[in-house]
């Protein structure tokens, strides 16, 4: 019901419309003229057959009855009256067998009826007397008189002849009745004859009008149903092709265009449409794909995404999402140049379709963050194994015109019907999943769990915190003094930044550096407490306070930052400073994915300021004795976990002692960090060390206290006595 409706509201409904509208004014025009011209003939036809019989009647009557009537007509011959030639109305005009003799010859003649009145000047109605007509009997019909309301009665009454149609046994017959007269010419009877085969022709007339209308009636149907018949078989085409346009919208260029063989205008539409399909194929890859790597650009994985978080809520299938990064790219992009970069990404795609297949669901949102669809049952256990063997894969050296590459990569990965209720969520977790594999070193794979969740929403809550907190300069310095332990004389300030939350309270280091090395606010923050310690030592110096030099952590993030030399030169400048005054201190995870000779740029760069370098945390991790030899640090910083307990623990002590002695061999200038106790300090004392940095001495104050500390420790204790290795 639909579908015809929809018919009719299309081109078919329309142009059959049309056809219906043009076949009706054909039918119409045909039939009328058909009809009028049939209207014409019967109407000559009844007319001078009708026109015959009168006359025959009158001259048969006005012949037979001589004696008592004459004629009267028309120049042209029309009967106009029967007159009595005396006064005989009563037995002209009243029953007798001749009359209906007479009555019986003009109605075969006339192949009709034939009927006589009398007019009753009292009734004022004409009475028949005789007439042809009889009952199936044989006998008499029931009398019948002409009266006011009928037909011929005006014309009768006035003594005129009636030519038309007047009501004969029951049905309307033409009839022809002409005005019977006295002697003196008034009204006294009517001789009324009527031609059956007139009435004939005016049925046959009628019922062909009937027929006509009936016929085009079907033929109108007819016209319609076949027109759109052949209407919709003819555009069924279009249809198709409209659909195909439809979809093409709606869901992207699929399958081949129909029809496109054809020679007419359908071919022709065809091959445009085939036209706008490939046009369409160009820009969704255009628009769909990611340039450098062919895999999908963020948009389709957005579009994949949505549909696989439906499959996995419907219950039709089960979909595991991974986020894929190599560890550290920045530094391997800053380190080699973006082509190198660029080629190493391309080889992590590749090897990403290598593992996963040609048809996974890989797309590369930025840089070197890359996400992969697992779908399936086991969608869980397969991703997990491709996963691994991925971070495999890329961890073997990886062969670029700029060299042999080492690198490692991270996973984050997210069950989509367990942990995920939209797109946003299943990327925010899977990226929670991720950063949880490179806070715990990279080059591992982490699936989500809803704990991490909870870390992150206190590591956004602290990040926003944080953003504040640097806009407003609300991070403070302490210094932290180092102490040659035999001299007591101060040897170096470490500078360590402090915040106090205006409500959480003192926030320790240890939390919120980290927090701002991963969301990168680090820079920003780096830049301040470089500023606030040059500001400092300048006070001092003007001051004649003698620290030797300030020494300011320094983030890994912060160094590899391009500027990063000018702005240390610019901001000792600002602040009046020599190179001499700041000494930097850089952990050990600086050696982490990056080339030596990239390393020794910056490091030199640094100390042709005249800027001393200190290797922080030294014995923490995993040190290239290499390195130490060749990069140009001064100062070599013992990790507290060297010294703590060492007073008692021998093997601690020949440790300490082993490391001590390596970093004298090599000439650097040796800190031992955390020493807590006099016995530690003893320790280190004896082992060798140049200073120590710890609780015993000093805790980290603020810059008021720091003369008054210094001089304190100078003067009250006595230097301790070295413990006999
Ligand atoms: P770090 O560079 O190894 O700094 C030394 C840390 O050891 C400081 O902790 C200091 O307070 C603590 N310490 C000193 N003596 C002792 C001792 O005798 N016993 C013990 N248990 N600890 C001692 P703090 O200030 O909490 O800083 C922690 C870490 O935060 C620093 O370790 C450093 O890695 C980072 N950090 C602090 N300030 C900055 C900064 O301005 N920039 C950057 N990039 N990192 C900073
Ligand atoms: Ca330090
Ligand atoms: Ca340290």
């Amino acid at each position: 019901m639909l579908r015809a409706f929809q018919l009719l509201n299309g081109i078919t409904g329309r142009i059959t419309t049309r056809l219906v509208v043009i076949v009706s004014i054909s039918i119409l025009i045909t039939a009328t003229l058909g009809y009028v011209k049939l209207y014409e003939v019967t109407a000559t036809n009844s007319a001078v057959r009708i026109d015959r019989a009168a006359r025959a009647a009158t001259a048969l009557f006005a012949e037979q009855l001589n004696n008592e009537f004459v004629e009267i007509h028309a120049p042209d011959g029309a009967p106009l009256a029967l007159r009595l030639k005396a006064d005989t109305a009563d037995v002209s005009l009243s029953f007798r067998t001749q009359h209906d003799a007479l009555l019986k010859d003009i109605g075969q003649i006339n192949q009709g009826a034939a009927n006589l009145f009398k007019f009753n000047p009292h009734t004022r109605a004409f009475d028949r007397f005789a007439t042809t007509f009889r009952k199936p009997d044989g006998s008499m019909p029931p009398p019948m008189s002409i009266k006011a309301g009928h037909p011929a009665y005006e014309d009768l009454n006035n003594n005129r002849p009636h030519l038309g149609e007047v009501p004969v046994m029951g049905r309307m017959r033409l009839a022809y009745l002409t005005p019977i007269q006295t002697s003196l010419g008034a009204v006294a009877g009517a001789l009324a004859v009527d031609v059956g085969w007139v009435d004939d022709l005016i049925a046959a007339r009628d019922e062909l009008r009937t027929q006509v209308t009936i016929a085009a009636g079907l033929v109108l149907v007819l016209v319609a149903a076949l027109g759109a018949c052949f209407m919709s078989t003819e555009l069924k085409p279009l249809r198709v092709l409209a659909k195909l346009a439809d979809d093409l919208v709606a869901a992207g260029p699929s399958g081949t265009v129909p029809y496109m063989e054809r020679n007419d205008e359908v071919g022709a539409l065809a091959q445009g449409l085939d036209r706008v399909v490939t046009l369409q194929g160009k820009l969704a890859q255009l628009a769909y794909s990611d340039d450098l790597t062919g895999l999908s650009n963020r948009c389709r994985h957005l579009n994949e995404l949505e549909a696989a978080l439906r499959e996995s809520h419907s219950g039709a299938g089960k979909w595991t999402l991974a986020h894929l990064d190599i560890d550290n790219f920045k530094q391997i992009n800053d380190a080699y140049g973006q082509t190198t970069g660029d080629d190493l990404l391309k080889l992590a795609a590749a090897q990403i379709k290598d593992v996963f297949g040609p048809d996974v669901l890989a797309a590369r949102l930025t840089s070197d963050h890359f996400v992969v669809l697992i779908g399936g049952d086991n969608s869980a256990s397969r991703a997990c194994a491709l996963t691994e063997k991925l971070l495999d894969g890329w961890r073997q050296p990886h062969q670029l015109p700029a060299g042999e590459i080492h690198i490692t990569g991270s996973a984050g990965i997210v069950l989509l019907h367990q942990d995920a209720e939209d797109a946003d969520q299943a990327n925010r977790n899977a990226e929670l999943a991720l950063r949880k594999a490179k806070a715990s070193g990279g080059d591992q794979a982490v699936f989500f769990t809803s704990d991490l969740n909870d870390a992150f929403q206190e590591q956004i809550q602290m990040e926003r915190l944080l953003r504040s907190a640097i806009e407003a300069r609300e991070i403070e310095i302490y210094f932290q003094p180092q102490i040659n332990p035999t001299s007591r004389a101060l040897t170096g300030l470490e500078v360590l930044a402090r915040w106090t939350h205006p409500n959480e309270g003192p926030i320790s280091p240890a939390r919120f550096i980290p927090v701002a090395e991963a969301s990168g606010q680090i820079v920003e923050l780096g830049t301040l407490i470089l500023d606030l310690a040059c500001e400092q030592a300048a006070k001092w110096r003007r001051m004649q306070f003698e620290f030797k030099h300030i020494s300011v952590n320094v983030s890994p993030i912060q160094l590899w930052q391009s500027n990063f030399v000018g702005l240390v030169k610019e901001t000792l400048a600002r602040h009046g400073l020599s190179g001499h005054d700041l000494c930097i201190e850089i952990t050990e995870s600086v050696f982490v994915d990056h080339s030596e000779h990239r390393i020794a740029a910056v490091l030199s760069a640094i100390r042709a300021l005249g800027v001393s370098l200190s290797l922080d945390d030294f014995g923490s991790g995993y040190s290239s004795l290499g390195y130490l030899n060749r990069l140009p640090f001064d100062q070599l910083k013992i990790d507290r976990s060297f010294v703590s307990d060492a007073d008692t623990d021998y093997r601690k002590q020949r440790v300490l002692r082993g490391v001590l002695e390596l970093g004298r061999g090599l000439g650097f200038n040796l800190v031992v960090e955390g020493t807590e106790t006099l016995e530690e300090v003893k320790v280190a004392t004896s082992t060798g060390c140049d200073s120590v940095q710890g609780f015993y001495f000093a805790r980290p104050a603020p810059a008021l206290l720091i003369p008054e500390l210094v001089n304190r420790i100078a003067r009250t204790r006595p230097a301790p006595k070295a413990i006999p290795a």
